[in-house]
């Protein structure tokens, strides 16, 4: 869109999110794609209007401020078309949509997102569409799960409570060739740090609520698909009648053009505190991919080149009152759900109760962050408070 988007000479990420998705030409000079509200766009003749002539049509279809958006976000990817979405669950579900139907098995792995189990076992279980969950250690041992009616395999990679990492490219071999879909959920790392389709993916889905977003202040998804997958992805999402906001569309326009740098700090700050807390006697366990004390850590240096703000660790086991009283207290980390916004978050997890089909083998407390771009010795100093609060509740003395 801006000038540089006719060169045809590979762009970092870092310059796709500074430079696409605008063209100032079109907007008297001013450097961002302003919001375009509107539903009705009204055309000058019959012979316009019949022949579907304009560049858009009505506002359920698309605008320049949503168009920006898929622009970067195919960018990105290597996609071939963006979609957006008005959440990371519509996103998922409107890319499942797309490619089952009924009788199709869908092989899911065990650590996906909650919501989207919820999705498999209600919905797309009533249209008689079968959810068989997999380790998501798996890898081309996938094969011996296939079906004659198993149509896709989602992943999440790294799983986002407790971070397992997939062999994405294991799979897509054994799919591929049987024309199984795969579908890959890419908010942890975002494009900045892996591309799934690169990889075999054939769609990708991000939670645009998170990173691309940025700020925590919208909620937001984008599903990008490969060419193959790019016609049936359109003609579900139409049929569905799915849009967004573009005031929304409009914010994750203006969080992607800092979202290599987000990525960068956040991860940055991330890896180091799970460095720290790996050296902390209180702590059994840091689920950080890029540790190279994390199961899959072949895998994630392969495939990966970066990682997220978002990790997990285990305490020893201690009672809900040692939690609480970490938690509670803490000082610059806010307790809640979501992740990826410029502010750090603390949260205690129960996962055994998320599993069917594995085991989750640890008993000890389990406790997620998001890294914020606070400064990192406040951080450090906040939880490493919060983790004698934890001590002093517990047999475990520091
Ligand atoms: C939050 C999240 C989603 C869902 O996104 P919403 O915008 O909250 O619907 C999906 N996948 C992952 C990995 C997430 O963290």
């Amino acid at each position: 869109m801006s000038k540089n988007d006719t060169n045809s000479t590979p762009k970092s990420p870092a310059t796709i999110v500074t430079h696409h998705g605008r063209n100032p030409e079109n907007q008297f000079g001013f450097v961002n794609t302003p919001i375009v509200r509107g539903s009705t766009v009204l055309f000058d003749s019959y012979e316009q209007i019949k022949g579907n002539k304009r560049t858009y049509a009505y506002g359920r279809h698309g605008n320049p401020t949503d168009d920006a958006v898929r622009h970067v976000i195919t960018e990105l990817e290597h996609g071939a078309e963006t979609l957006l979405a008005p959440s990371g669950v519509n996103a998922i579900t409107t890319a499942l949509l797309s490619v089952l139907s009924t009788g199709d098995d869908l092989l899911m792995c065990d650590t996906v997102y909650e919501p989207t189990r919820q999705f498999c076992d209600s919905v797309l279980q009533k249209m008689g569409i079968t959810t068989r969950y997999y380790d998501p250690t798996i890898g081309a041992d996938i094969e011996q799960l296939l079906q004659p009616n198993t149509r896709a395999v989602m992943t999440e990679s790294p799983g986002s409570l407790t971070f397992e990492v997939q062999d994405l490219p294991a799979i897509a071999k054994v799919c591929a060739p049987r024309g199984i879909s795969i579908l890959a959920d890419n908010s942890w790392a975002s494009p900045i740090y892996y591309k799934p389709l690169d990889l075999g993916a054939n769609i990708v889905i991000h939670a645009g609520t998170k990173m691309f977003a940025g700020h925590s202040d919208v909620m937001f998804g984008t599903i990008t698909a490969d060419e193959a997958h790019a016609q049936e992805l359109k003609k579900t999402y139409r049929a569905l009648g799915v849009c967004v906001s573009p005031e929304d569309s409009f914010l994750i326009g203006r969080g992607l053009r800092t979202l290599e740098l987000r990525m960068r700090e956040q991860g940055g700050k991330a890896l180091a505190m799970a460095e720290w807390l790996q050296g902390h006697p209180l702590v059994e366990t840091v689920l950080h991919p890029a540790l190279p004390s994390h199961p899959q850590h072949q895998i994630f240096k392969r495939d990966f080149t970066g990682s997220g703000s978002l990790f997990s660790f285990i305490l020893k086991p201690a009672g809900e009152e040692a939690i609480a009283a970490m938690v509670d207290d803490m000082n610059l980390f806010g307790m809640g759900y979501s992740w990826g916004g410029y502010e750090s978050l603390i949260l205690p997890v129960k996962i055994a109760s998320q599993r069917s089909a594995t085991t989750w083998p640890h008993e000890g407390n389990l406790i997620r962050v998001n890294i914020g771009l606070e400064g990192y010795e406040d951080l450090q100093n906040d939880l490493a408070d919060g983790l004698e609060r934890y001590s002093q509740m517990s047999n475990h003395k520091l």
